[in-house]
């Protein structure tokens, strides 16, 4: 499984980029309507506080945290500090994926 390019589903602001034991390098990017996704497994390419358009590359995965094959591990909070919801509800209005080529992704 190849190194996939990692794409923000949304445009906004680069929260965080802290890395997590089980999420590895791990980017939070804010949303102008208050929410925030989350890629793990990625490494950035981007900086913190930059603001990133819809479909912009801002990384590739990589194998940190707890992943045994590259894969972004996409996460999506209504808030910064609210629980992750299902993604693919917010998902296909936005219609972007976040990860391009052949890396797989995973919710939650
Ligand atoms: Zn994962």
């Amino acid at each position: 499984m190849g190194r996939g390019a990692v794409v923000a589903s949304d445009a906004g602001f680069v929260l965080s980029l802290q890395p997590s034991k089980l999420g590895g390098n791990q980017i939070k990017i804010w949303h102008k309507d208050g929410s925030v996704s989350g890629y793990a497994h990625t490494a950035a390419s981007v900086k913190l506080g930059v603001w990133v358009s819809e479909g912009q590359v801002i990384g590739r995965t990589d194998l940190s945290g707890n992943s045994e094959a590259p894969h972004v591990h996409y996460t999506f909070r209504l808030s910064a500090n609210a629980s992750p919801v299902d993604p693919l509800s917010h998902l296909p209005r936005r219609n972007n994926y976040p990860v391009q080529g052949p890396s797989l992704f995973c919710l939650f």
